[in-house]
């Protein structure tokens, strides 16, 4: 295993070492940023998306838990409706932040859940009962997803779990099996994929559109292009990896303390920009806009700042794009962002904070109408207190996720999810007995309609 820290950074590859470091960071806080690599076979996408599980920080859970319910907000069918003295009863502990990894052969039980056929068939108390699959174990993790594309081609059912669980933020995961009441399970967990578009089946976005758009981050891989780089790549071979153990925990832990994205501070200037290219850009989603602003606070955080710059909006803006945007419009929105180096930082250490224009603070509260007909409110400022409120919802289903970010949350945010701790998990209607124990007519017809012969 190569160290992490040491993997050769060059021009090629060096977004996706900054996505990763934005997403870790963004989940650490408790919101998901979902990152795609795109590449040909051999760029090194798998092995530094694989590698970044060394640099993960711990999380804390509710003792034993398989379902890592934070201790404040326990989501999980056994311990969602205990008390916070019961909680505290049961105590919590650090683990590393969980790292799960599914593909496009995974079975839909292995990756979702299914019944825990150990606790069903114990002939001394025999129950159905949830066995929880790879995506609810890595809530507050990562989930890796290699060769997505040919999971989106091959494993259509897999694909629609994955919809579900980056639609919303928290998303969710619905596990259904005969003999269970069918339940859905919160989950916040950062995405990772990674493809190779020039191979079979093609492009992730050609095959599954809405799959493709559910990454807030793309980052597009090459190989190396000058021959130290590939030099440095050589040059990771003859390491020793126990040498490295004190930088690789030193970045974990970087991670582990810088957990202030709610307080990084996005300007009001910043907020009308990026709503500005919405319009002028025409992009599809308002999910360009939410990916614009979650990562570049991100982005914010790592440089050591609490608040955003214009730099962070033109060092995230082609990884929320690419996807979304063709070349020509994405290039045409960097030129426009570039232009604005000057004006946008002029206007911003002008301001106070986010409330320091009375006008737009007014239509940020929505008084446009009290204003009466000679409002000066003029489209752009709906649409910028529009895009406010919609990502003020979203930072509130956030903070209200911080508080419970159970199944109540998980509602909130359009996930249509169900409680799992209303759901009884009922034993079967007999004892379970072995298959040898039964005789070939209740083998073949069940108990109740003995076969006539
Ligand atoms: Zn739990």
């Amino acid at each position: 295993m190569r160290p992490y820290t040491r993997l050769a950074r060059h021009q090629g590859n060096s977004s996706l070492f900054f996505a990763l470091d934005v997403s870790i960071l963004s989940t650490s806080s408790g919101i998901p940023i979902h990152v795609h690599a795109e590449g040909l076979r051999g760029t090194g996408k798998t092995t530094i998306m694989r590698s970044a599980r060394q640099i993960l920080p711990p999380i804390t859970r509710v003792r034993g838990c398989l379902y890592n319910c934070h201790p404040d907000h326990p989501h999980c069918p056994v311990h969602k409706h205990m008390t916070p003295e019961e909680i505290r009863a049961i105590g919590t502990e650090k683990v590393t932040m969980p790292y799960l990894e599914i593909t496009h052969s995974s079975k839909m039980g292995t990756a979702v859940g299914s019944i825990d056929l150990a606790r069903l068939t114990n002939p001394a108390r025999p129950e159905a009962a949830l066995l929880p699959g790879a995506i609810p174990l890595a809530h507050r993790g990562i989930i890796f997803v290699d060769e997505i594309n040919r999971l989106a081609e091959t494993s259509p059912e897999l694909a629609d779990v994955l919809l579900g669980v980056m639609g919303t933020k928290p998303g969710y995961v619905k596990v259904e099996e005969t003999g269970l009441v069918p339940v859905e399970i919160p989950v916040i967990a950062s995405v990772w994929a990674a493809s190779n578009p020039d191979e079979e089946p093609g492009p992730l976005e050609d095959i599954r559109r809405q799959l493709s758009d559910r990454f807030d981050l793309v980052v597009g891989m090459a190989r190396p292009s000058q021959a130290e780089d590939v030099v440095r790549v050589l040059e990771e071979f003859s390491e020793e990896f126990d040498a490295y153990l004190p930088e690789i925990s030193e970045r974990a832990a970087l991670f582990e303390r810088d957990k202030r994205m709610g307080q990084v501070r996005f300007p009001d200037a910043l907020t009308r920009l990026i709503a500005g290219m919405y319009v002028d850009f025409g992009f599809e989603s308002l999910r360009a806009v939410e990916a614009i602003k979650l990562s570049s606070k991100a982005s914010a955080l790592l440089e050591g700042r609490d608040e955003v710059e214009l730099e962070d909006i033109i060092r995230v803006a082609p990884m929320v794009l690419r996807h979304r945007v063709d070349p020509t419009t994405l290039n045409r929105v960097l030129e426009h962002l570039s232009s604005k180096r000057s004006s946008v930082a002029a206007g911003s250490t002008g301001q106070k904070g986010p409330n320091s224009d009375p006008h737009t603070s007014a239509c940020n509260e929505n008084r446009c109408e009290a204003r009466g007909a000679e409002d000066n409110c003029s489209p752009m400022d709906r649409l910028v207190s529009r895009i406010r409120d919609k990502l003020r919802d979203m930072q509130g289903g956030r903070a209200g996720a911080s508080r419970r970010p159970g199944m109540g949350s998980a509602r909130g945010m359009g996930a249509g999810a169900s409680s799992p701790g209303d759901i009884q998990l009922t034993a079967p209607p007999r004892i379970a007995r072995p298959l040898t124990d039964l005789s070939l007519i209740e083998l073949i017809k069940g108990e109740e309609e003995p076969l006539r012969i």
